[in-house]
């Protein structure tokens, strides 16, 4: 039995039929490898946007299942166009959408999850010699509504369809080059990683590095499924190969350095030292769906008996929190709150961390020589934050991407073996 690829080619890489026909190239080049190739593909350019901004021109508040209907057409357009150009350049293919294919959602409008997805007819096509094209971004109901995954959603219906059908691998192409130890842009020297496992993916995923849907990586993470993120303009680059942390070869402790600017502390003073006070206060945030992410409780002021208790937001969630705390003020005494909106989340992630004593002190001592006051630690078993001011930022992730050895200069000498995928 041939072994599956999957391809998923992003709006850019699909934007105008130029670009399509530049698809098809690199789906053929797949195809002649000697592999069976199902092809997932976003809307062109920004139709997406163009759809929606109709939508608005219609109506301030249009209905969310009407948005849907709308919207999965955008994908529509990119998966027949997609099947002419191979036909056109002698390839035989064949187009199909959620309904045809069998991918079945929740009955949830504008942010449905994948629940199933049928294989039967998309293992036909393969075995009949064609090229699967399907639409990512869109599935069904089980009562055949038209649902989508939310933006950025064509990702994920690439590594679930990739995990369905057993595929060897997923290739997101895109307009990056792959994943990179830090944004390029903040240092020149930053290098593309080889490799990269889940878990690792997923926290730089949520501290801003914005390669992939981190539901993308949490779907690849579950099957299984080697995802690998390259340029669809430089085909011969093979890009980042992000899989389970199992098959990957361990060489630094440290993998990526990420900066993360959205989000403001919270400072809430004076809190009674009492159980239950904790819970009243996050309670209230919760009910609002309002996340948090750092916390800090200050040592009982014993005197007083009363903590600070201090935490971090989504800089958009700032009126929300104002008002939850004002409502919570009923039940729970407390003094003054300080909003601090001048904030930087910098944190290194990186799987080889357990397995090295000392990573969290090297950090501290790094911010410490450039004079970077810390005003907030948070850590999990891969992935060690620290709130700093914002002017400083960026001063932090180049210190910490050189201490910890990802220039590209010295990088290069610790690839190792990759596995075979
Ligand atoms: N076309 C959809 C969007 O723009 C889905 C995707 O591109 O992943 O969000
Ligand atoms: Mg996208």
């Amino acid at each position: 039995m041939k072994n599956i690829i999957v391809q998923k080619f992003g709006g850019t890489s699909v934007a105008d039929t130029d670009k399509i026909k530049n698809v098809a190239k690199a789906v053929i080049r797949e195809k002649n490898l000697g592999n069976d190739v199902v092809v997932v593909v976003s809307a062109m350019g920004h139709t997406t946007d163009i759809l929606t901004k109709l939508a608005k021109e219609i109506s301030p508040n249009p209905s969310s299942r009407e948005m849907d209907m709308l919207l999965s057409t955008g994908e529509g357009v990119s998966i027949a166009l997609l099947a002419m150009a191979l036909q056109a350049q002698g390839c035989k293919a064949v187009s199909m959408n959620a309904m045809q294919v069998g991918i079945i959602t929740e009955n949830v409008h504008s942010k449905a999850r994948i629940l199933e997805i049928k294989t039967e007819k998309i293992k036909q096509h393969l075995d009949s010699g064609e090229v699967v094209v399907i639409a990512g971004f869109q599935g069904i109901t089980d009562d055949f509504e038209i649902t989508t995954l939310g933006r950025g959603g064509s990702d994920t219906s690439a590594v679930a369809i990739a995990g369905a059908l057993s595929a060897k691998r997923c290739d997101i192409y895109t307009d990056v080059e792959g994943v990179y130890t830090t944004d390029p842009r903040i240092v020149p020297c930053a290098s593309r990683l080889e490799q990269i496992s889940y878990e690792e993916m997923l926290e730089l995923a949520r501290v801003g590095a914005n390669v992939l849907h981190p539901r993308a990586v949490e779907t690849a993470a579950r099957y299984n499924t080697p995802v690998r993120v390259r340029s669809t303009f430089k085909l011969e680059n093979l890009g980042t190969l992000i899989l389970g942390v199992d098959k990957m070869e361990l060489h630094r402790p440290v993998t990526g350095v990420a900066s993360d600017l959205s989000q403001l502390r919270v400072v809430v003073c004076d809190v009674p030292d009492s159980p239950g006070t904790a819970a009243v206060l996050f309670d209230g945030l919760a009910e609002e769906n309002v996340s948090v992410d750092m916390i800090i409780q200050s040592y009982a002021r014993k005197a007083l008996n009363t903590n600070d208790i201090a935490f971090t937001i989504d800089k958009t969630d700032l009126d929300k929190t104002k008002e939850i705390l004002e409502k919570v003020k009923s039940k729970l005494s407390f003094g003054n709150i300080f909003i601090d909106d001048k904030i930087a989340k910098i944190s290194i992630v990186g799987a080889g961390m357990i397995d090295h004593p000392g990573i969290a002190a090297k950090m501290f001592r790094t911010l410490a020589s450039l004079d970077i006051n810390i005003k907030m630690i948070s850590t999990s078993e891969i992935k060690i934050s620290c709130l700093v001011e914002q002017s400083r930022a960026n001063d932090a992730v180049e210190a910490l991407h050189k201490v910890f050895g990802l220039d590209s200069n010295e990088i290069a000498e610790v690839k190792g073996d990759l596995p075979n995928i």
